[in-house]
């Protein structure tokens, strides 16, 4: 950790602590639709000049002003290794030379698709796409489909991609900017996505009463983790899978987050649940961009070229990603990986816990698995509602006093902390002080 993060004074501007990152985002928003490519890397719900990034490794960014932080963003949860693994790297290098893109099949794909139906046993069939908006919108037309219904449930602060029908109450990037729906997304789109609180069995019951024989599918984040970490609440999980096939309806789990994450097999593994579809990324494409859909052979073989629900990708199964994907998925068998990445998470939310009671600011630590986030607002956060209680004032203060002591979290309230193999105790120890030294300063300004 360079020391000169911790020295600099906590009233200096960013402009002066960070010249060259204020230099090139004030360059950036002439060419770049507000300075980012993806909305909360601008900062907006904590304000300041936003992060530019030169290079990262390990648990450690480093911005373009030399500056070090330990980062528990990890490219928003792909990177369970920590950046620039050294066998990821090679793997990625040596394609490279072999060619980036092949507009054919190649054994890799094979190779992947085959790590991740043995991974997952209700992923029978697996088609890779680019991004995790693409896997879940393509999951959703398949659902349709095959089931010839038009009409979704979704869970309010569930973030499912971009797609036009699922940008409604979809917590992440959109809560973090106080969006509950996009312009642009017919009102015809977003009438055929049904919004019911995340934990509420009987709001799922009422919707299918409301709804007989139109509801193609349930989607869900089985632990939920863009409203900030929520984890399903017992019998949650199992409820929705008794409904759905009494319903006939799919459920459809979105695992981008979760898979490969909360275990090697995903949520559905920890929680027993064998899910119709899941849809994956991040983790699986190990920092490239890799994402999936899969599920019973039954379904899938409706999709072209086997069916007649179209979906297609020039790069989708693009070589450089499969190898790290492959590079990644390997190193998560290894005995023990789990638990070690979950444990440091705990010492971290207890660390956290113990921080916010001796300042006596009210705040709630969720935990599952390797994910985290810390609340303002009081406990229990069991959905968005309990979610948005929390106060964005502090969080924002809290998040600039972490960064200014070189932690970096991600800059918004509804958004989880992501432990990776790649930190150390000592990072997390350091986090834990840092967090303390931020309350403390909050509670005396
Ligand atoms: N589903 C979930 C659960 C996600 O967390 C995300 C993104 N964080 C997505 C889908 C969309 O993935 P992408 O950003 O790759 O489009």
């Amino acid at each position: 950790m360079a020391s000169g993060a911790m020295k600099d004074p906590q009233n200096l501007k960013p402009e002066d602590l960070r010249p060259r990152s204020t230099e090139i985002f004030e360059r950036g928003k002439k060419t770049l639709v507000g300075g980012v490519n993806s909305p909360v890397r601008a900062f907006r719900a904590v304000g300041g000049t936003p992060l530019v990034i030169d290079h990262a490794k390990g648990a450690r960014l480093y911005d373009v002003d030399g500056r070090e932080y330990i980062d528990f963003v990890c490219s928003w949860g792909a990177l369970i290794l920590g950046h620039a693994h050294p066998d990821i790297v090679a793997a990625v290098s040596d394609q490279a030379s072999r060619g980036t893109s092949f507009g054919m099949t190649s054994p890799l794909e094979v190779e992947l698709g085959e790590k991740i139906t043995k991974a997952i046993p209700s992923v029978e069939m697996v088609r890779f796409v680019n991004s995790g908006t693409e896997a879940a919108m393509s999951a959703v037309r398949l659902a349709r489909g095959f089931t010839k219904r038009d009409l979704v449930v979704k869970f309010e602060g569930c973030y499912h991609g971009h797609s036009d029908g699922f940008l409604s109450e979809a917590g992440s990037g959109l809560a973090t900017l106080g969006i509950s729906a996009s312009p642009g997304v017919p009102d015809a789109f977003a009438a055929l996505t049904l919004n019911i609180p995340y934990n509420d069995l009987e709001a799922v019951e009422n919707v299918f009463k409301k709804h007989p024989g139109q509801i193609a599918a349930v989607t869900v984040e089985p632990v939920a983790a863009n409203m900030g970490v929520v984890p399903p609440a017992p019998g949650f999980l199992e409820g929705l899978r008794a409904i759905t096939k009494k319903e006939k309806s799919l459920l459809i789990f979105d695992e981008v987050i979760t898979g490969f994450r909360m275990a090697y097999g995903g949520a559905q593994s920890v929680y027993k649940i064998d899910p119709d579809l899941t849809v994956m990324g991040k983790i699986i494409g190990g920092g490239l961009p890799v994402a999936a859909y899969g599920g019973k052979r039954e379904i899938m073989q409706h999709i072209a070229p086997l069916g007649p629900i179209y979906q297609a990708g020039t790069l989708s199964g693009n070589p450089l990603a499969m190898r790290a994907g492959l590079a990644t998925l390997p190193k998560l068998e290894a005995p023990g990986f789990y638990v070690e990445v979950n444990r440091k998470t705990q010492r971290l939310a207890e660390g956290l816990r113990s921080a916010l009671k001796e300042s006596k600011i009210r705040g709630e630590v969720n935990v599952a698995g390797s994910l985290l986030t810390i609340f303002f607002a009081d406990g229990p956060i069991r959905n968005y509602a309990d979610a948005k209680k929390s106060d964005p004032a502090i969080f924002a203060m809290f998040f600039h006093n972490m960064l200014s002591r070189g932690i970096f979290i991600a800059p918004s309230q509804y958004e989880a902390l992501f432990i990776s193999a790649a930190h150390t105790d000592a990072d997390i120890d350091r986090a834990i002080t840092a967090a303390r030294e931020s309350l403390a300063s909050m509670r005396n300004n």
